[in-house]
């Protein structure tokens, strides 16, 4: 059963930490951690690899600086036995560890302290007690010393003892699966609260902004409400209390220059985003940064059901010591990414157009991949440790995203269930089935289980689509899907390196002369053009050019400023390209053969006369 929401007792064996930010200016917190009863064959500690969400090993342990145990004022000898584990010598009474972890991490997976403010996660600062996981968590979050400190404030959905907010002061945490769950903020950041089927919600921003955070709080709302009934329907809608699996909510917002990135817990996310996509004062419309930022508070705001309750079985409970495998994050990052901007159509945040154009980027983004072709979501998902999270200039040839994949295979199976049923069934229903099956009792989904729950709550067979979606490289049939809701998929060559894709107007006719293409990315460094990825099959790979080349001529000339996109306009599929580089310092020169660019930039447009009853029930009101 689901007892998140119980208050959290204390009246068994607890394990008692205290976190302080000791020396903010050198970004270190000082941690202890006490063990009334340590094991009696000497007590063993051990730092998580990875942090829940992020798939990679991240060994969080490279950042203790330095580590103490001692027992009633005394020292006791402490031994390391791997990478981030410790172990304690034999003591008949309390054990206390104290340790300094450095905190120089700006991202939403790690720890960073200075004299502006302090963010950690727990998997960053707290170290679980081996065999005491289970215990009841009691963590002092000490306010750092000095005047200039005076303002500090906490944010944290991690529950505070005896007082329904956060602060500084004592928190609690039913076992370290929960310690480690909630990330925590200090400093003076701006706030802004609302409700949302009566469960309260905060977003704390830190960084120099000035956000119209009125707006924020009444759009942020919207989606937040729609999620709740989406996935609590009528009990939601009547305003029943309590129907939500979270008590309180916490948005953990840092506004940069520039940045972009959300992590998801069970009742908080933390957000990284640029001061330009939160909304600005005496702007009325969702300018596209903005629709941007929206979209990524609404994707892990889904993730509070949908992966962190909602989990793969081998995620019940985490295995934080390695890698930890499954091959489902096509749904748990795919499905949530299809849903992240569907909820702000269906909020009425944005319209029918602005959401066509975000799927059209979005399958743009997939073609343009070729790594679609070598291999499945379901690799993709297993693989994601050595793959997806640690890309190179081979990632586009031999990767497939999970999520822009996954998302494209929530949109076809959704499409499909419509078009099978007449718009009775849809991935709703499959995905609030395992909501009742798997997310209720957070026993984890099977990696088979996806496929024979979505039969159920559909009432298909979904076996072929399973095995040519999931389990195969074969080409979605998004085209023939989106016709029978009344939308026309076309795609053509880029017109320009921010060519996108997105809603054609009707009037609009595709150019007839065709591109040339090179077949790389690449960065302009200066006066040379370095090539970052040279593309499976492409003009620069047959003519032998790599990734890291720096070419500093083309056809006897130095390319003029706007890079490899004004060269090649001027030229024609066959056509040949003497280009001149620098590989090892060594200059070399390359004939190509120019290709004809690749019909890799998809535009939707709506045929109103067809298919309107099924896309007004997957488009809802704002099909108009
Ligand atoms: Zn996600």
């Amino acid at each position: 059963m689901n007892n998140n929401k119980n208050p959290v007792s204390v009246d068994g064996k607890v394990v008692r930490y205290r976190i302080a930010p000791a020396r903010p200016e050198a970004h270190l917190y000082a941690v202890s951690c006490s063990v009334e009863d340590p094991d009696s064959a000497g007590q063993q500690f051990a730092l998580p690899a990875w942090i829940p969400g992020s798939y990679m090993i991240r060994e969080f342990a490279r950042h203790i600086v330095s580590i103490r145990a001692e027992s009633r004022g005394r020292a006791v000898g402490l031994e390391k036995l791997d990478k981030h584990t410790w172990q304690a010598a034999p003591v008949a009474a309390a054990l206390v560890l104290h340790y300094e972890v450095y905190a120089w991490d700006l991202s939403v997976r790690g720890a960073h302290l200075d004299t502006t403010h302090g963010f950690f996660n727990g998997t960053s600062v707290f170290v679980r007690v081996l065999g005491h996981e289970q215990e009841t968590c009691i963590v002092e979050i000490a306010p750092p010393a000095g005047t200039r400190y005076r303002a500090w404030r906490v944010a944290t959905s991690l529950p505070r003892m005896g007082a329904p907010l956060a602060g500084f002061g004592v928190h609690v945490a039913r076992n370290y699966d929960e310690l480690i769950d909630h990330p925590v903020e200090m400093g003076t950041f701006a706030s802004l609260r609302f409700r949302a089927c009566g469960v309260p919600h905060e977003m704390a921003i830190t960084g120099v902004q000035q956000a119209d955070t009125a707006r924020l709080a009444r759009d942020l709302k919207k989606i937040c409400e729609t999620q709740i009934r989406f996935w609590h329907g009528n009990a939601a809608a009547s305003g029943a209390r309590g129907v939500a699996p979270m008590e309180r909510y916490q948005f953990l917002t840092t506004a940069l220059g520039e940045g972009y990135g959300g992590l998801e817990h069970r009742a908080s996310t933390a957000l990284m985003c640029s001061r330009g996509d939160l909304p600005q004062r005496g702007v009325k419309e969702v300018a596209e940064s903005y629709r941007g930022f929206l979209g990524l508070c609404s994707h892990e705001y889904f993730h509070t059901w949908n992966v962190k309750r909602l989990k793969p079985a081998p995620f019940a409970p985490y295995d934080l010591d390695r890698e930890n495998y499954t091959t489902l994050l096509w749904m748990f990052e795919g499905f949530t990414s299809y849903y992240d901007d569907l909820m702000l159509l269906r909020s009425g945040l944005i319209g029918r157009d602005s959401y066509l154009e975000l799927l059209a980027r979005t399958i743009t983004n997939h073609l343009r991949t070729g790594g679609r072709e070598r291999q499945t979501v379901a690799e993709s998902s297993f693989d994601a440790w050595i793959k997806y999270y640690r890309q190179d200039e081979n990632s586009p040839n031999a990767v497939v995203s999970y999520y822009v994949k996954g998302s494209l295979v929530a949109l076809c199976l959704d499409l499909h269930i419509r078009a099978r049923t007449g718009g009775r069934r849809s991935l709703d229903d499959v995905m609030r089935l395992l909501w009742r099956r798997r997310g209720v009792d957070g026993s984890g989904i099977g990696d088979d289980e996806v496929e024979a729950l979505a039969e159920e709550a559909s009432g298909l067979r979904l076996h072929a689509f399973f095995d040519q979606a999931v389990r195969s490289t074969a080409e979605l049939p998004l085209a023939r899907l989106l016709a029978t809701h009344g939308v026309r998929l076309r795609r053509r060559p880029a017109k320009s390196a921010t060519d996108k894709g997105g809603v054609e107007k009707g009037e609009e006719r595709p150019t007839k002369t065709r591109a040339a293409s090179l077949g790389v990315r690449s960065r302009t460094e200066g006066k040379e053009i370095i090539l970052t990825h040279v593309l499976e099959g492409g003009a620069a790979q047959g003519a032998g050019l790599a990734a890291g080349d720096a070419i500093v001529s083309v056809d006897g000339l130095r390319p003029r400023p706007g890079g490899l996109e004004a060269l090649l306009a001027a030229r024609r599929p066959g056509g040949m390209m003497q280009v001149h580089a620098f590989r090892r310092d060594e200059l070399r020169e390359f004939r190509v053969r120019l290709q004809a660019a690749p019909a890799d930039t998809c535009d939707l447009s709506v045929v109103e006369a067809r298919g309107g009853a099924l896309r007004r029930r997957w488009l809802g009101s704002g099909d108009e």
